[in-house]
């Protein structure tokens, strides 16, 4: 429905909800991407202590090339630490004159594919004879373990919407099209007409407007088996990138089930 680089609206059909969820939570959980997991502090006498910039570096997302780095626990260094599974970041920043402020893209990475993917976050503001000089590792890692390994911000769906109107019994009272807080009706041509189904969230205001007895004359409904996907990413990866990987993670999940079960 909807396609940028960091944000996807798509409909999904032939599925059911247990699947649709599964696939809403590989993408929040499963889907990895570069974080911020080790801080070295080599000076910091501004304001915030160390443990609270290390935290607010983790959370700056990183563009992610998932093709040239893999998860510490796969890596051939057991996790130590190398140019497979980690990256590393300086930064060094002094106020001299006067205030400044530190922003993620300040960091200075040594690999040019990986950096924050906004350089107007904000660390930390120092005045003037503040110092702060540090080295920062990122590692892949996965939304199930920290929120910051999350490659999305917005991961929901919802049922597609039917709505249906009768207009046998509408009485043209057009006080479904004032109900709606989402203005999806409208009265032209002398009737209800629906303009964008899409956005119905079911809040049945408009049924219960509609004055239309003992059957409403406007009745909301849903596609079971059809849902609307809103992904939207937090800069870590592609939109597409992430629906695509937690697709095929998710039939790795079944693979790997499969050939348990055949060994049983
Ligand atoms: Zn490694």
């Amino acid at each position: 429905m909807e396609k940028k680089e960091q944000y996807l609206k798509m409909i999904v059909e032939d599925i059911n909800p247990a699947l649709a969820n599964a696939l809403r939570r590989a993408m929040i959980a499963e889907v990895p991407c570069l974080a911020i997991e080790d801080v070295w502090i080599v000076e910091n006498n501004s304001h915030l202590y160390d443990e609270i910039i290390a935290h607010r570096l983790g959370l700056i997302p990183l563009k992610t090339d998932l093709e040239s780095y893999v998860l510490p626990s796969q890596c051939g260094c057991e996790g130590e630490g190398c140019p497979q599974c980690q990256v590393a970041f300086t930064l060094n920043k002094e106020a001299i004159e006067g205030p400044i402020t530190v922003y993620s893209g300040d960091l200075q990475s040594e690999d040019p594919e990986v950096s924050p993917a906004s350089p107007n976050i904000p660390i930390v503001e120092l005045v003037k004879g503040q110092k702060l000089v540090l080295e920062a590792y990122a590692k892949l890692g996965i939304g199930d373990e920290h929120a910051k390994w999350q490659p999305v911000t917005t991961c929901a769906y919802k049922y597609l919407p039917i709505i249906r109107i009768d207009y046998e019994r509408c009485e043209k009272c057009e006080a479904c099209v004032s109900a709606c807080p989402r203005q999806i009706l409208s009265f032209k041509n002398d009737q209800v007409q629906i303009q964008n189904a899409m956005n119905c969230n079911f809040c049945m205001a408009c049924e219960e407007a509609c004055i239309a007895e003992p059957e409403k004359a406007i009745q909301v409904s849903w596609h079971s088996t059809k849902f609307i996907f809103t992904v939207e990413s937090s800069g870590a990866l592609p939109a597409e990138t992430i629906v695509l990987k937690a697709c095929e993670i998710l039939k790795g999940k079944l693979k790997t089930f499969q050939e348990l079960l055949k060994n049983f």
